[in-house]
């Protein structure tokens, strides 16, 4: 009994012992199913995920709370050159630099700690250079809510950012010199006044760049320009700032103390100095001299507009004060410019309603005594009716574009003041017209004359010119065509205020001159300063051995026309025998037209 109970009880713990072992197998066996199970499907969202994130054409990741990759696409290799197995379950420190990996963990930590998105856009190394990427980062969630790590996306930007940066560095700066433009001046003058207290301010204009580049072609005016650009970077540091503001205009912010006017003077010297030094281009040497503005940041302007309207202010009176120099600018020169923009409306509202006036002046040979033409001379009321003098309102013309309508006007009106005259019967009388240098260097113009000569149906040869030897002399080859050209209409051509300029007597033997003006200075000293007569005999030789006539102008007294008369000069006008007058006053002298 006992034997069966142990026979029985250890058949029986056996069969148990045999069940109990079964079920572990088969437990086991369904752990291990359950295992490849979970495997197998984890690996199929790996593949889903990977062929998912390989989709994508940036570059992609997932990483665990550790900030380990669980998963990168094909793309992030194509970047970074590792392979996608190869980085799971490493970190940024193994693809990045130290200080590089430490700034992504940060951000991995602070999309971790906050749960919420984050974006930027880096510089990071990739396998063949530099790569920006923007960067958006997300958290990944559990499904019971739990961040469990985070997701990214980053697309190469680089493109983007060339275009970016090559469209602000042209924005900022001017192609020609690689110098700053006129727009970062505007941007930036805030900034570099807020880090330079004192500095001073100088703007330039090139005198006659506008003949370079016409007689020699743009290629040699930019190279000029270029050559300029990198002798002012040159002349200035790190603290300075040099601007084209464009054309052939430069600004140059000097950051120094403003105390020491010499010192300044010394730099406006130099900078000078820089640009009139000769420019060798394509094996040929060029000059060029600039005018030049000058003042200094506080005391001259605080803002940009108002220092730069001032520096600007100076530059135009360097430039009307006969170029090559530089002027400092002062109070009353700001006063000055608004008296001549005040100027520059009257002309403007003059031109359109016709308000401009033209009077003659009497002109007489000294043999006959006989009335033998007028000078044409331009006038302008302000808006009370009071005369503003030509010596005033003609630069302003000049400088404000508006010379050529002015021109074209009095050229019209005196043709067609002297087409009645010459109806009534006074077919010799001479007009003089003067004319500034501008309008006889604009290309048309000698055209432009003989147009109005037909229009006017008078001939050449009863038409003067009066022109300053500066205007001459400003660029003797060119005006040489144009003066020949006139020559051929008949028109004659005479040097005005004469002894006042260049006295570069060897123009009058090369270029078609008729007549000399001697000036009225000259004239005013007559008959009681020896040097004033001297000098008149002079003018008077010498305009003989060329064949030219002379006419004396100013001629206030009896003893001065005494004496022009003596001395043989030609023509007279002057105060004493008839001022300007308008055309109706001129027609009283026409009948009888006699001195005395
Ligand atoms: P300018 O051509 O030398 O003209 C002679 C100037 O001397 C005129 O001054 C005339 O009024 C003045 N004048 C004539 N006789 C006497 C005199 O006996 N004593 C004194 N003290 N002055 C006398 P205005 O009309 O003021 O003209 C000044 C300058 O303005 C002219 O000098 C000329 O350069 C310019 N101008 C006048 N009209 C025109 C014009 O239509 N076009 C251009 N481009 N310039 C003009
Ligand atoms: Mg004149
Ligand atoms: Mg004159």
């Amino acid at each position: 009994m006992v034997y069966w109970f142990v026979t029985a009880s250890v058949t029986g713990i056996a069969a148990l012992a045999g069940i109990v072992c079964r079920r572990r197998q088969v437990a086991l066996a369904r752990e291990r199913a359950n295992r490849i199970a979970a495997e197998n499907t984890l690996r199929l969202t790996h593949a889903r995920q990977r062929a998912l994130l390989d989709c994508i054409d940036n570059f992609a990741w997932i990483k665990d709370r550790e900030h380990r990759f669980l998963a990168v696409n094909q793309k992030f290799h194509e970047v970074f050159g590792v392979a996608p197995e190869a980085l799971i379950g490493k970190d940024d420190r193994d693809i990045s630099s130290p200080e590089l990996a430490a700034h992504f963990r940060a951000e991995d930590l602070a999309v971790l700690e906050s749960g919420q998105p984050r974006q930027s856009e880096e510089q990071i190394p990739g396998k063949d250079g530099l790569v920006w990427a923007e960067i958006i980062k997300v958290p990944v969630f559990s499904d019971d809510g739990e961040i469990i790590g985070t997701a990214g996306i980053a697309r190469d930007i680089s493109l983007r950012r060339h275009y970016a940066e090559q469209a602000e560095f042209f924005a900022n700066k001017d192609p020609l010199t690689g110098l700053h433009n006129r727009r970062y001046l505007e941007e930036n003058f805030e900034n570099f006044a807020a880090s330079h207290p004192t500095f001073v301010a100088v703007t330039m204009d090139l005198d006659n760049f506008k003949t370079i580049n016409d007689t020699e072609g743009h290629t040699i005016g930019d190279e000029l320009l270029r050559e300029l650009g990198l002798r002012l970077s040159a002349l200035t540091g790190p603290d300075d700032l040099v601007v084209r503001l464009g054309g052939d205009e430069f600004l140059i912010f000097k950051s120094m103390p403003t105390s020491d006017v010499t010192v300044i003077d010394m730099l406006a010297q130099e900078i000078e100095q820089t640009v009139v030094n000769p420019y060798r281009i394509a094996g040929n040497i060029y000059e060029i001299s600039t005018s030049m503005g000058v003042a200094s940041y506080p005391e001259h302007g605080k803002d940009r507009l108002t220092l730069i309207r001032h520096v600007d202010i100076a530059m135009h009176v360097a430039k009307n004060s006969g170029r090559n120099r530089y002027c400092w600018f002062h109070a009353a020169l700001a006063e000055n410019a608004a008296h001549r923009r005040r100027i520059e409306r009257r002309l403007r509202e003059a031109l359109e309603t016709n308000a401009f006036e033209l009077h003659y002046q009497p002109v007489f040979d000294t043999r006959t005594s006989e009335l033998i033409g007028a000078e044409a001379l331009v006038r302008l009321r302000d808006a009370e009716g009071a005369p503003i003098p030509p010596s005033a309102f003609i630069p302003v013309a000049e400088a404000a574009g508006l010379i050529e309508p002015l021109g074209d006007w009095v050229l019209r009106t005196g043709l067609a003041q002297l087409a009645q005259w010459r109806s009534a019967g006074h077919t010799e009388l001479h007009l003089a017209i003067n004319i500034s240098g501008i309008q006889f260097a604009s290309p048309g113009f000698a055209t432009k004359l003989e147009h109005a000569l037909a229009e006017a149906r008078i001939p050449g040869r009863v038409l003067e010119l009066e022109l300053t030897e500066g205007v001459l002399m400003a660029d003797v080859e060119s005006n040489f065509a144009m003066l020949s050209q006139i020559r051929e209409l008949g028109v004659q051509l005479v040097v005005d205020d004469f002894g006042t300029g260049y006295s570069c007597l060897a123009y009058l033997k090369r270029l078609p001159i008729h007549r000399l003006k001697i000036d009225r200075s000259f004239v005013d000293g007559l008959p009681g300063d020896a040097g004033d007569i001297a000098l008149t005999h002079t003018i008077l030789q010498l305009a003989h051995t060329f064949q030219l006539e002379v006419t004396a102008e100013g001629v206030e007294t009896d003893q001065q026309l005494t004496l022009l008369t003596e001395l043989g000069c030609e023509a007279v006008q002057g105060y004493l025998l008839g001022r300007p007058c308008d055309a109706r006053g001129f027609e009283r002298l026409l009948e009888p037209a006699l001195i005395d």
